[in-house]
């Protein structure tokens, strides 16, 4: 397997637009200070008492935490970083150098992964402009070798580590895994619904076996869970089974309003606790345009039906392009997010299908789109109002709500745990949506 480092074409085009950007990366995040760098912020302002008392006071240690983890920079109540300045620009960086910057400030939006020797880099969506770049093209999320690492990335050494170990078959099986759950996205004959019930079948068929601690790849069982796990991969390389999963999902009817009622209570959840002004317009747009935002109990299988029938209205103006924001989003979560950090492939799909289903809806209800659903036939510069929703939607959720602490619970706490079947079945509910 090579060792070349590799990384998403749409990374070779990003630029950071700076004062143009419609957010900024100094507010909303979470900030983790490793122990080296915690000693040279400390090091840096200890000649300046104005600069030492405002780290102090903005700075929660964390000593028991893992070394990449040693404190927190601590927000001020409306989500921005204490040290972001009245120009938009960090003080810190300012006065003291880029080099005292904790490492994710120094290489957000890039995301460096280490799959055991091997470095991909990547992305995060919560960056508007990064978001543009990964969803608006057709090659964005095609793989390239990076030749001159640094070029891309400040600080390339902060990698996450996907730890490849030969005695963890999780781990040790996982780039071939993941290649067979990217071809299996690619094949967009099919729809991205229908890939994700194959994405489901597939991990359904290994979750006996292959998963986080599983000992059924030791010792004389090697050889053939080895095997197994092959087969179970070429049988979804076979167009007759593809098919057949096809066929089976497309005529599964299931009901919407339940999922409308999930996927707009994370949305109230999380501008409930004051994500600032973009986030929390966007979800008023949303609950206003499906009829959500009084008091009256709501009517989900009406706002279910809007949703459905405002759907296929989109699929008929601007399918194309809606079908392009969703694969590239499908494609890029493989690449950016290592399924070894769920304990199962099944509940990674199922985490996957959730997010689409929730993007779906968030999309949908955008009051740009509604109003662009309208209309009886695509309008000049439709499609770059289309666009533009799209990167606010994906956008504010992979800032606001795809890593919130509340989100990753709910998220396990409904796949479920133990109870295959019962997982999948969520996995098609969603992939139906
Ligand atoms: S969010 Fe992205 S484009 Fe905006 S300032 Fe940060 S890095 Fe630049």
């Amino acid at each position: 397997m090579s060792t070349e480092p590799t990384l998403l074409r749409y990374m070779t085009r990003f630029r950071c637009i700076a004062e143009r950007c419609e957010d900024t990366c100094c507010t909303g995040l979470k900030v983790p200070v490793g122990e080296a760098h915690l000693r040279k912020m400390q090091e840096a302002v200890a000649n300046s008492p104005e600069d030492a008392a405002h780290l102090h006071q903005h700075l929660l240690t964390n000593p028991g935490g893992p070394l990449s983890e040693r404190a927190f920079i601590q927000m001020r109540p409306d989500g921005h970083c204490p040290f972001l300045d009245t120009e938009r620009l960090c003080a810190l960086q300012r006065r003291h150098g880029e080099a005292v910057l904790p490492d994710i400030c120094a290489n957000f939006p890039r995301v460096v992964t280490r799959w055991g020797e091997r470095v991909e880099i990547s992305g995060t969506l919560a960056c508007p402009e990064v978001a543009r770049q990964c969803l608006l093209e057709e090659d964005a999320v095609e793989p390239e070798p990076a030749l001159a690492l640094s070029q891309y990335v400040p600080r390339p050494e902060a990698a996450r580590d996907v730890r490849v170990d030969g005695e963890d078959a999780y781990t040790f099986h996982a780039e071939t895994v993941r290649a067979a759950l990217l071809r299996l996205v690619h094949r967009r004959e099919y729809p991205l619904a229908s890939r994700l019930a194959m994405l489901g079948q597939l991990a359904h068929g290994l979750d006996d076996f292959y998963f986080r601690g599983t000992e059924s790849f030791q010792g004389e069982a090697r050889a053939e869970s080895e095997a197994r796990l092959s087969e179970e991969l070429q049988r979804f390389e076979s167009p007759e089974v593809l098919e057949a999963v096809h066929q089976d999902f497309g005529g599964l009817s299931l009901p919407g309003g339940p999922c409308v009622g999930l996927f707009t209570s994370v949305l109230k959840a999380r501008m409930a606790t004051g994500r600032g002004e973009r986030f929390t317009t966007l979800v008023r747009g949303v609950l206003e345009s499906l009829r959500l935002d009084d008091d009256s109990p709501a009517d989900l299988d009406a706002a279910w039906r809007t949703y459905a029938e405002r759907w296929h209205r989109l699929e008929a103006l601007h399918g194309e392009r809606a079908r392009l924001y969703f694969h590239n989003y499908t494609l890029h979560q493989l690449w950016r997010a290592p399924f070894t950090d769920t304990p199962s492939l099944l509940e990674y799909v199922f985490r996957l299908a959730l997010r689409v289903g929730l993007l779906r809806l968030t999309l949908v209800g955008h009051l740009r789109v509604a109003e662009l659903c309208l209309t009886p036939s695509p309008t000049a510069g439709s499609q770059e109002q289309l666009d533009g929703a799209a990167v606010e939607t994906f956008q504010l959720l992979a800032k606001h709500v795809e890593q919130a602490p509340g989100f990753l619970t709910l998220a396990e706490g409904l796949a479920g745990e133990g109870r295959s079947a019962e997982t999948l079945g969520k996995v098609l509910v969603f992939a139906a949506f």
